[in-house]
């Protein structure tokens, strides 16, 4: 459903600037109304301009640090929803801990003017590269520790 009708807002705007001067107060009720019923729908507009955004700066990272391909460092993949942006020399997870995950982390590289030392990878070499790291332990068939630890 349209929040705005525009065909309905075209017939009725004539009358209503009339209207308006007349019933101010009514008016003023009318548009609480409005919003009591449309706030849901007004919010998914803001938030999908929100995911917008979010998009827009992971694609320019994206873009930096895969030197234009916008592809896998590794393997070449190249689909951005499952892209990512990978600490190459590890400390990735304590430095989410630090900055934050996803927009913070973006937004972080981005005001920090693309830092050096990362590069884009794909979830599955993420996890290979997490897993040749680490070895056993996120298995849980490991000796001693059983524990997911971050890159
Ligand atoms: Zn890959």
């Amino acid at each position: 459903m349209n929040v705005i009708d525009t065909e309905a807002a075209e017939k009725g705007r004539e009358y209503a600037r009339t209207y308006y001067r007349s019933h101010r107060e009514h008016c003023r009720d009318k548009d609480k109304k409005w919003w009591a019923e449309n706030r849901t729908e007004y919010n998914e507009v803001r938030r999908e301009r929100g995911l917008e955004y979010r998009r827009g700066v992971k694609l320019d990272l994206l873009k930096h640090y895969s030197s234009g391909t916008m592809e896998c460092a590794i393997c070449g993949f190249s689909d951005i929803k499952a892209l990512s942006i990978d600490h190459m020399n590890g400390g990735g997870a304590a430095h989410r801990r630090e900055v934050g995950q996803g927009i913070n982390f973006y937004r972080w590289l981005r005001k920090h003017g693309y830092p050096e030392g990362y590069q884009v990878l794909c979830m599955n070499c993420q996890w290979v590269k997490r897993y040749d790291r680490n070895g056993y332990r996120y298995l849980g068939v490991g000796e001693g520790s059983t524990t997911t630890q971050g890159n």
